[in-house]
């Protein structure tokens, strides 16, 4: 940065030639101290990844998905491009109310959205961390916002559309009555209405995917944990349960999701509990007694993976698939991230292993960050990985972290190249990998081939 606050752009933009074509740019959003958001006339919407600053054009931002919330960044400065000087600019002030203090404005977009740049900003000294949420890059184009994502999921499971208040309410009544006294039913009504737990809501609509939340405790400790944080900066945006429910009170919120969905998925592993493979004692029975009721549905488990030996006897017990959740196929930046507690990347690999060999369905819950994943290092070691692991799919997710924190600390735990970009990063693992699902979401078995 110049003595004005001028940005000096650090590099091209991934994949950008040197072609003459013009660009449109899609209009800088920012806000003031009150939370109030503004289209800034004269400059563009700028995206970050690591090191990369990229004024965002119409063609590579569409229009916001339905559900996605606008968010400002306290602490931060916008770092915008300015397109009557051609250059970048980190703004302290509205340049058109002289004094006014202005913060850059982010996207958390709706699910099976993936960010291909987080908004641009530059942090002030001492700024506390970020809440748990992503932070994409997001813009104003002829009176409608638009975001830098790409689209990986088509499917509608988590539109909030499709999931109106007063229906979940009207199944929360009707469930009642059916399992009157299972905690377990209870625990899900306050995901539902409480934290507005898509996949709680799912549950007493009927829809899709249901939760089976057993686990208080963990083994890992991810710097970007939902349900428990040391860092006493960071709020936990969910309680972690608190007790763990009996195997006959999660055979019974299975068995009844399972049998009025067609093409229904249970799902142990949730955003509101520890890691499911610590309460196998609990798991594995209520996986028994589901099958014994039913051999309809998809019992999933979403995990770090962590314990093989367990992930093996939960497979012979009637598991049809698992979700494992991974920031990197590095180990000190797996570790940096996840700070597991008496395993490490082998644990996870050998898990993997284990559910291939027995022909089961394997996703990757892949945590992404636009200037980390996308760098030749990351994407080297997952090419690997998957030559090594041929998994069934890759549910790209956008990491819900303050993005210039856990660029630091990946930066710190080993030097990165430049970024290549989230958009070619898929495209050259779809072009290498051409059996590999792509999605967001856990598919039901009838999809597995
Ligand atoms: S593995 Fe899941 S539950 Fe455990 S610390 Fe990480 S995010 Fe939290």
């Amino acid at each position: 940065m110049d003595n004005n606050g001028n940005e000096h752009m650090q590099q091209r933009r991934p994949g950008q030639g040197s072609g003459k074509k013009k660009r449109t740019y899609v209009t800088a959003l920012v806000a003031n101290r009150a939370g109030e958001i503004f289209d800034l006339k004269g400059y563009a919407a700028v995206g970050m990844a690591g090191p990369t600053l990229a004024p965002l054009t119409v063609e590579e931002t569409p229009p916001m998905p339905y559900g996605s919330e606008l968010m400002f960044m306290p602490d931060r400065k916008p770092i915008l491009y300015n397109m009557d000087k051609s250059r970048l600019e980190t703004l302290m002030e509205n340049p058109y109310a002289p004094g006014e203090s202005i913060f850059p404005v982010a996207a958390f977009n709706s699910p099976g959205h993936l960010v291909t740049y987080v908004s641009a900003y530059k942090e002030n000294e001492n700024a506390g961390f970020l809440p748990l949420f992503s932070y994409g890059a997001v813009g104003w184009y002829k009176g409608k916002f638009r975001t830098a994502v790409i689209r990986v999921d088509k499917e509608r499971r988590q539109d909030l559309r499709l999931m109106k208040h007063e229906e979940v309410v009207e199944g929360i009544q009707k469930m009642r009555q059916i399992l009157p006294d299972n905690r377990l039913r209870e625990h899900l009504e306050k995901c539902a209405l409480e934290y507005g737990c898509p996949a709680g809501k799912n549950f007493f609509l009927g829809r899709y995917e249901a939760p089976l939340p057993t686990s208080p405790h963990c083994n890992a400790r991810c710097l970007g944990c939902l349900s428990l944080q040391e860092n006493d900066q960071i709020s936990p945006s969910q309680e972690r349960i608190a007790f763990q429910p009996s195997p006959k009170e999660v055979a019974e919120v299975a068995v009844e999701h399972i049998i009025r969905v067609n093409r229904s998925i249970v799902s142990f592993g949730q955003g509101c509990e520890g890691d499911p493979l610590l309460v196998a004692d609990v798991v594995m029975p209520a996986i028994v007694k589901i099958r014994s009721n039913t051999t309809r549905g998809t019992i999933n488990m979403n995990t770090n993976g962590s314990r093989p030996d367990v992930i093996d006897k939960l497979f012979d017990s009637g598991l049809d698939s698992i979700r494992i959740s991974l920031n990197s196929f590095r180990q000190a930046h797996y570790r940096a991230y996840f700070r597991p507690q008496g395993f490490g990347l082998s644990e996870v690999k050998k898990s993997i292993e284990v559910a291939l060999e027995k022909g089961k369905f394997v996703s990757i819950n892949y945590l992404n960050c636009p200037g980390f994943t996308d760098t030749p290092e990351e994407v080297e070691a997952l090419t690997n990985f998957l030559k090594a692991y041929p998994i069934q799919m890759i549910q790209w997710r956008n990491l819900n972290f303050d993005p210039g924190k856990y660029l630091k600390i990946m930066y710190d735990v080993g030097e990165h190249g430049t970024p290549t970009g989230i958009k070619s990063l898929l495209d050259r693992i779809r072009y290498s990998f051409p059996d590999l699902k792509f999605g967001y979401f856990n598919p039901p078995k009838e999809s597995f081939l």
